[in-house]
Parts: structure tokens; sequence; C-alpha cells
């Protein structure tokens, strides 16, 4: 019987660690491809605008990010020269949802393109440890 645990149990973990490494891989192609579009604010102008996947990868490559947190707040600079006044300077990345709950315990920050592959991570990679992980005391 501990065999079926010792088996089920590392199934677990190597579905868990490709189901990590695949949702890296693919967050990583969509947020640079040609169809994502990225928010910003420079804070020099105080203009919004949007890049696209491939203009934010060549603009923030290498650039200086600064991740700024309070316990009521999180806001993420990236700084690259605006395309709108050409000023070098901190450009905020404005997500689709940034939330900060919990006094700062519970920070989410994310783009509505990236809810599907966390979802689906969710589902294949996390939901099948929380079901089979009461179960595995049965077989130790
Ligand atoms: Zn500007």
């Amino acid at each position: 019987m501990i065999y079926i645990g010792i088996f089920l149990f590392a199934s677990l973990a190597i579905n868990f660690f490709y189901r990590t490494i695949n949702l890296f891989i693919k967050m990583n192609r969509l947020t640079y491809s040609e169809q994502t579009k990225h928010s910003f604010r420079c804070s020099s102008c105080n203009q919004r605008y949007t890049l696209s996947g491939p203009e934010t990868r060549q603009l923030s490559k290498g650039a200086l990010r600064i991740k700024k947190s309070t316990p009521k707040r999180q806001v993420t600079f990236i700084k690259f020269a605006c395309p709108t006044c050409g000023n070098y300077a901190n450009q905020e990345k404005l997500f689709d949802l940034n939330t900060t709950k919990a006094l700062g315990n519970v920070r989410i920050q994310m783009d509505a393109y990236q809810a599907p592959l966390i979802l689906d991570f969710l589902l294949k990679g996390v939901l099948p440890i929380i079901i089979v992980v009461p179960f595995l005391k049965l077989f130790v």
C-alpha cells in the first residue's frame, strides 16, 4: 500500500513542477506577443499610453524596475524613455487588476490576459494536490 502512496505523491509533485514551468513559459510568450497590450503612465508627463508586447520587451529589456509597496497599495515602475514626451523617467505599469488587501499580506497584480493561464494552472496543477492529499493518509 505504501508504494501506491509514494507513487501518487510523486505523480502530484511531477505534475505540479511540470505545470509551474509550463505556466512560466506560456506567460512569458503571451506577455511579449503582438496581441498583448500593456498600459503605462509616465511619471514625467502623466500621460497614459499603450504598448504592444514586442514594444514593451524592447523598451523594458535591461531597464530598471522599481516596486513600491505600502500596506495599502503596490506600484511597479519600469524606467525608460517615454514614447509621448521622450523623457527618461519612471513609467508606471498599469495592471487590469492591482489590489492590496489585509495590510499588504494579500497582493495581486495581474492583467486580464493572464487570467486563463492562471486558472488553468490552478485547475491542473494545484487542484489535484488539494483533492488527493487528504487520501494519502490511507496509503501510509
Ligand atoms: Zn512622458
